[in-house]
């Protein structure tokens, strides 16, 4: 599978020069093999992966993890969404009361927007899952309700020889005292176990972060730890904060690094950046 990042940043774009390197565009990443394309999260990021859509596909699958705006942002500019020809299905997690559909529309619909989701030429298909295994082409896909206000997924993407995990959003160590603890009681736990690659929130400082627990988001060194139990073999934090500079945010990693030795390869994720599993 080859995985391009199209957005990294979380809570808000901010694209600034000092920004320029890992990127100011919110959470998108594509998962692709053969004609299957697989688009996790609808950040900003995602207007670039529309303008740059591989040419001959007919079908897109975008997967929400949740429908905070900074996931969802950049979907009414997706320019796929506009053809009608393209076969396009949005999944996206259960809600307590209203439906998806109901839920996507309070923003893709005026006064916030000036179409209707429904009305768009694509007619998307929306698809609720939660705690769900389904395939899509040779994709073999697990969600689960992980650790964020509101109802949130994260996902596990398999195919035959490697397993890619992507949590932009997620505080596992919330009302943890001595995280992490026992795999069975950690949020996510299962959709990162052994994962070739985990892009992972990793959006505070220890500092940024104590008058903020609660707030559904992971410390730096919370990040390492909860990859560390889970076994992968690389981590990229991810969601990054929109006021961490390339510096302070090259910064900070050394900082959580520091003293430390991890049994997998770490790194920051940019825009731009193209893994192959
Ligand atoms: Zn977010
Ligand atoms: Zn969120």
């Amino acid at each position: 599978m080859t995985i391009t990042i199209w957005g990294t940043r979380g809570s808000l774009p901010a694209p600034s020069p000092e920004n320029n390197h890992f990127g100011g565009n919110t959470s998108c990443v594509s998962v692709e093999q053969g004609d299957t394309v697989l688009v996790l999260d609808a950040g900003s990021g995602i207007r670039r992966l529309g303008n740059n859509f591989p040419p001959g596909i007919t079908q897109v699958d975008i997967l929400l993890t949740h429908l905070h705006l900074d996931h969802i942002l950049g979907l009414g500019f997706f320019l796929p969404l506009y053809n009608p020809a393209m076969r396009v299905n949005i999944y996206g997690p259960t809600g307590h009361k209203e439906s998806l559909l109901t839920r996507l529309q309070r923003y893709l619909s005026p006064p916030l927007f000036p179409i209707r989701l429904q009305d768009l030429p694509s007619r998307p298909n929306l698809i609720e899952i939660n705690e769900s295994a389904f395939d899509i082409g040779p994709f073999h896909i697990k969600s689960s309700y992980i650790c964020h206000p509101g109802p949130t997924l994260g996902f596990r993407v398999e195919n035959e020889k490697s397993v890619f995990a992507y949590m932009p959003d997620h505080e596992p160590a919330l009302g943890s005292a001595h995280f992490p603890t026992e795999p069975a009681w950690t949020s996510g736990y299962a959709l990162a176990q052994g994962a070739d690659l985990l892009l992972h929130d990793a959006q505070y400082t220890e500092e940024e972060y104590r008058p903020r627990v609660g707030w559904g988001h992971s410390t730096m060194s919370d990040a390492l730890k909860f990859a560390e139990l889970a076994a992968v073999k690389k981590m990229l934090f991810f969601h990054h904060d929109p006021s961490h500079s390339d510096e302070r945010l090259q910064q900070l990693q050394q900082e959580a690094m520091k003293n430390n030795h991890f049994s997998f390869k770490t790194g920051i994720a940019a825009e731009g950046d193209v893994f192959y599993l």
